[in-house]
């Protein structure tokens, strides 16, 4: 994994894998017939897409810090961010807050840059012909308002999930409302999945993947665990594309 370096004393990686997150897009835009300032622009999109992923991250580390949770370290990969969480409690509301934080980020993101556009285009600056600026912060609104609607959808252990399993956990007990979310996230994952092999979108595939297998390792988690056991095990993921 490549360090980016620490911030705010979390510890930032790129996983390896990324490589071929570059190495797809460049193949897109060569089988589009792109040129190379083209190219470069994907590119760019695609660095730009992930700054806001590491931003969500944030989210989600500075309000597990509120909960006094420490973010061990976060890793940004091809299907999304991972923020590694030590010594998560069992408390519905600190989970619900801490998973509605990191789209509250994008959603704060969208509102700010479109803000900014209208200011902008108000202020005369926008032209009737497309120019640069406008498109950029087009596209950040857009990238920001898919990232929250899409970690909003309740896929246990994306954003959307944990925020439901709260929600269950304050009407029945945790291990019921674990059973539901996951479920639940395993019925959109296979949704998600099978799309993803019609349209075809390897990063759907990938993301109903990992969260089939990270919802089953949930249960069998659940099923082992001793009754007594008040603190999760040290790592808690935050997942999201
Ligand atoms: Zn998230």
């Amino acid at each position: 994994m490549l360090p980016l370096g620490r911030y705010l004393g979390i510890r930032v990686y790129l996983h390896w894998t990324f490589v071929f997150a570059v190495a797809w897009v460049g193949y897109l835009g060569w089988q589009a017939g792109f040129d190379t300032a083209q190219m470069l622009g994907m590119q760019g999109l695609l660095f730009v897409i992930f700054s806001f992923v590491l931003l969500h991250e944030f989210g989600h580390a500075l309000a597990a810090k509120w909960f006094q949770v420490e973010t061990r370290e976060i890793v940004l990969s091809p299907i999304g961010g991972i923020a590694f969480l030590v010594g998560m409690p069992r408390s519905p509301w600190a989970e619900f807050v801490i998973a509605l934080a990191g789209p509250l980020v994008n959603l704060t993101f969208a509102g700010i840059f479109w803000g900014l556009d209208c200011g902008l285009g108000r202020a005369g600056l926008w032209g009737e012909e497309s120019n640069f600026l406008g498109y950029l912060l087009q596209s950040v609104i857009q990238v920001n308002l898919i990232l929250f609607a899409f970690n909003l959808i309740p896929a246990f252990p994306m954003d959307g999930g944990r925020i439901l399993r709260a929600a269950l956990a304050a009407l029945f007990d945790f291990r019921r409302a674990t059973w539901c979310a996951v479920r639940i996230g395993q019925g959109a994952a296979l949704a998600g999945i099978a799309y993803g092999l019609v349209r075809p979108q390897w990063q759907l595939i990938l993301i109903g993947v990992f969260v089939l297998i990270i919802g089953n390792s949930e249960l069998q988690r659940l099923a082992s665990e001793k009754e007594e056991a008040d603190l999760e095990p040290a790592r808690e993921e935050c997942h999201e594309n």
